[in-house]
């Protein structure tokens, strides 16, 4: 398929899953995002980004990822994948309804605010495709065996920070699904969480640890 065909075919899977989720939910589509498949041959100058998003974009190309830059509200899809798709597009819903922001808050609240947008991203992939599965669950929680999974993380290379966010997120993720299609959970409680803006000295912290002791 022809690169420009493969944008076509991401930008319009990408909007489907939107609406499918927001409907889902109940959730407002304020407006669409600008959604760019990167292939070899994308050039990054044609985002209209500017140079201190390079770094991330680079990443994303290289290892085929995908991204959501929340202020530009671009979406970057590495890989043609219903996965990255609708994970990228709950994000989009998260941000837009909830208008929460990273950059201004404490290392509890920022990484905190981060998990819970992971874990409504794998959310929205689930409802998507609830055949996804969490590649991270085979490992020991982080917070309950720390020493076992900094061995895990040391011995594999990887960044302690990220391993933090994607696990603990996915797995809320996960459970949180489980929980909305069994009916444990309201669809309104799902939907407050999308808009909530997490504002507020431990508001983002202490929410994660209710969502922990709540789910886990
Ligand atoms: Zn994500």
């Amino acid at each position: 398929m022809r690169a420009s065909q493969l944008q076509e075919k991401i930008e319009t899977k990408l909007f489907e899953c939107l609406e499918d989720i927001a409907e889902e939910i109940g959730l407002n589509i304020p407006f669409l995002p600008e959604v760019y498949f990167i292939g070899r041959n994308f050039k990054f100058e044609t985002l209209g980004l500017s140079e201190k998003e390079r770094e991330d974009y680079e990443l994303v190309k290289k290892g085929r990822q995908s991204i959501f830059f929340h202020k530009q509200k671009i979406i970057l899809i590495g890989t043609n994948n219903i996965e990255h798709i609708s994970e990228e597009a709950g994000h989009f819903l998260h941000i837009t309804n909830s208008h929460l922001t990273l950059y201004d808050k404490n290392t509890k609240d920022y990484l905190a605010s981060w998990i819970i947008a992971e874990m409504l991203g794998y959310f929205s992939s689930k409802l998507i495709n609830p055949d996804r599965k969490n590649p991270l669950n085979r490992y020991p929680d982080i917070l309950n065996e720390e020493d076992k999974c900094m061995r895990i993380i040391n011995k594999k290379g990887w960044d302690t920070e990220d391993f933090l966010i994607y696990q603990q997120g996915y797995n809320l993720g996960e459970k949180l699904f489980n929980a909305y299609i069994s009916r444990v959970t309201s669809r309104r409680y799902i939907r407050n969480l999308f808009k909530n803006n997490l504002k507020g000295k431990n508001n983002a912290y202490s929410t994660f640890l209710k969502l922990r002791k709540r789910l886990l």
